[in-house]
């Protein structure tokens, strides 16, 4: 049986971290905000958000959602972004991607401002991981690995890290992150050839494919500890993550459940950061 890498348990730590914030803020009279904009009302989106709201509130942070038509053209998008850019209230603004056909995320990336952009939509956030300066707001899933792997003291030093993925918002920006912590990792994507073997050899497996259940007894080893960062909906409609849980939990040493692994631990980094956002313009940090 492997042991179970919950997001209770870093979720509750960070919880006292991000208080002690919030207290502090509370003092210099300043109420955190978080701005979500979100076209249309899609399922997955609503219930990111139901989330999200939940946990923002049960910290004392604000949380606004802008919801807008599906069908906004770019230069409405534009202008509702640089409203929030100028508003001194909101400390931090989250767009739920991706964005509807006609809105082009190559050009609206720029718009937001970094110093609100709370999960990397802005290049220069992302650039300063892979330049490992912690002065941006890296994206919050592979933060959340990250926070979760601390957490529960896994070694990365000299470690073989394995990443299945390799998109901008999860497996690069990871395999970055890796990198500082002195992993030896290797980026896998789906024309990598013998996948299985390579993830054999890893001491930390990272699954972020986005493919239900596909890494199966055939991809682990005993020892390994494997992190589930895929959400997906499984043949039963249920969420699962891009790990088969139930054939390779007897194998590894430990493992993260999906749901109720690195997803919790993300909405809580994205708290992080707002608080960062409200206690650097108030001059705290
Ligand atoms: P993505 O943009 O679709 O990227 C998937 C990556 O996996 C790509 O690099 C792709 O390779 C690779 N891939 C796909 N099929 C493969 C295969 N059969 N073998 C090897 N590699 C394969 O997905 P993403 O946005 O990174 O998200 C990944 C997963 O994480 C999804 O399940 C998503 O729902 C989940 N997610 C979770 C959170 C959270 O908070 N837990 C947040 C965001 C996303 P190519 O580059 O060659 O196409």
């Amino acid at each position: 049986m492997a042991e179970l890498l919950k997001s209770k348990e870093p979720v509750a730590a960070m919880k006292e971290r991000l208080a002690a914030q919030v207290a502090r803020l509370e003092q210099a009279g300043v109420r955190p905000k978080m701005t979500i904009v979100r076209c249309g009302a899609r399922p997955d989106d609503l219930s990111y958000e139901a989330g999200a709201i939940k946990r923002f509130n049960g910290l004392g942070i604000d949380v606004e959602v802008k919801e807008l038509p599906v069908d906004i053209d770019q230069q409405a998008f534009t202008e509702q972004i640089q409203a929030l850019n100028r508003d001194d209230a909101v400390h931090g603004v989250l767009i739920f991607r991706p964005l509807p056909p006609q809105l082009d995320e190559s050009v609206l990336k720029y718009v937001l401002s970094p110093e609100k952009d709370m999960d990397a939509m802005n290049p220069d956030n992302l650039a300063k991981v892979f330049a490992a300066d912690s002065s941006g707001y890296p994206p919050c899933t592979p933060e959340a690995v990250m926070e979760l792997l601390a957490h529960y003291q896994v070694d990365l030093a000299g470690k073989n890290v394995v990443i299945l993925g390799r998109s901008m918002v999860v497996g690069k920006p990871l395999a970055m992150m890796m990198l500082a912590k002195n992993a030896t990792v290797t980026i896998c994507h789906s024309k990598t050839q013998n996948l299985p073997a390579i993830a054999r050899q890893a001491d930390v497996l990272v699954a972020c494919v986005g493919k239900a259940k596909m890494v199966n007894a055939e991809y682990v080893s005993p020892g390994q500890t494997v992190v589930d960062v895929g959400i997906n909906m499984d043949e039963d409609g249920k969420l699962c993550g891009d790990v088969d849980f139930a054939a390779v939990e007897s194998i590894v040493a430990r493992i993260t459940p999906a749901p109720g692994g690195v997803g919790g631990v993300t909405t809580s980094c994205l708290a992080a950061h707002v608080l960062r956002s409200a206690m650097k313009r108030a001059g705290l940090e």
